[in-house]
């Protein structure tokens, strides 16, 4: 018998999406033979995030569902939304809010209108005492000037697939706030990242995939799935030099306490 792998959460999925349609019990099945205990799946407007608790209801103790306006969809500029999203996670059946967060990259609503988003998903959190899903595309300075109106708050949550540098990494380490690393950390040109996230500190990392988009090498260019963040487990336990059930163990031990379950 091939020894059992460390356990394993993924702490950013979209494992609702249409993407895996086709063939979600056999990427829950890949995910649970990679040695996944958990995965969390993240919602990007109020219909994701129903998807995303339909599955979770489906899959209980495996798949936990979040919900809240991701900042590139439409949907985020529409006044109608954040209540939906606010009735869903007012049932008290979700791990966490978000995604939210600004992005300066993608063409979608100006950036004072994904603020303004950012500011009800927090306040929301805050509320709901749930932990938030940041996402950050080219915008870090202002999404660090939107969370420092909140320091000292209580505010919990993490920046998923961390892309910053040494200054950004602390900023949020300060907040309070736990760093997501996912498959671009993987990624051969992206040393200075990977010099970044190896001095997050123990207990305040997570990994992810964000499947299915940005597969971690070696899986890079095929659809991104829960199973392959091992590849971003044992990437990392080579870049901080730590065992690979050391460091598994101790991200996992890190989702659960940030997310509750
Ligand atoms: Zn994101
Ligand atoms: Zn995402």
């Amino acid at each position: 018998m091939p020894p059992s792998p460390p356990p394993l959460i993924d702490t950013h999925c979209h494992l609702a999406f249409s993407a895996f349609d086709e063939d979600r019990s056999e990427v829950l099945n890949r995910a649970r033979e990679a040695g996944l205990v958990s995965c969390v799946a993240v919602a990007v407007d109020a219909q994701s995030a129903r998807q995303a608790l339909a599955l979770a209801k489906a899959e209980p103790g495996f798949v936990y569902a979040t919900a809240g306006i991701h900042p590139t969809e439409e949907a985020v500029a529409d006044p109608a939304e954040f209540p939906l999203v606010r009735e869903l996670l007012e049932s008290k059946q979700f791990v966490a809010v978000g995604e939210t967060g600004l992005d300066a990259y993608h063409e979608c609503a100006p950036l004072d209108i994904q603020r303004d988003a950012l500011i009800q998903h927090l306040n929301l959190a805050l509320q709901c005492d749930l932990p938030v899903v940041l996402h950050c595309r080219d915008a870090f300075p202002e999404l660090l000037a939107a969370l420092e109106s909140y320091r000292g708050e209580g505010l919990r949550g993490v920046l998923h697939c961390f892309t910053g540098g040494h200054s950004e990494r602390e900023a949020l380490l300060s907040l309070g706030l736990h760093i997501g690393v996912g498959g671009i950390a993987t990624y051969k040109p992206n040393s200075d990242l990977r010099e970044v996230v190896r001095e997050i500190p123990d207990e305040r990392l997570l990994i992810e995939t964000d499947a299915p988009w940005l597969s971690p090498v070696p899986m890079r260019g095929r659809r991104n799935e829960p199973a392959f963040v091992a590849h971003v487990a044992s990437r990392l336990s080579e870049e901080r030099q730590q065992p690979l059930a050391t460091l598994a163990k101790q991200c996992t031990a890190n989702a659960q306490a940030l997310f509750r379950f």
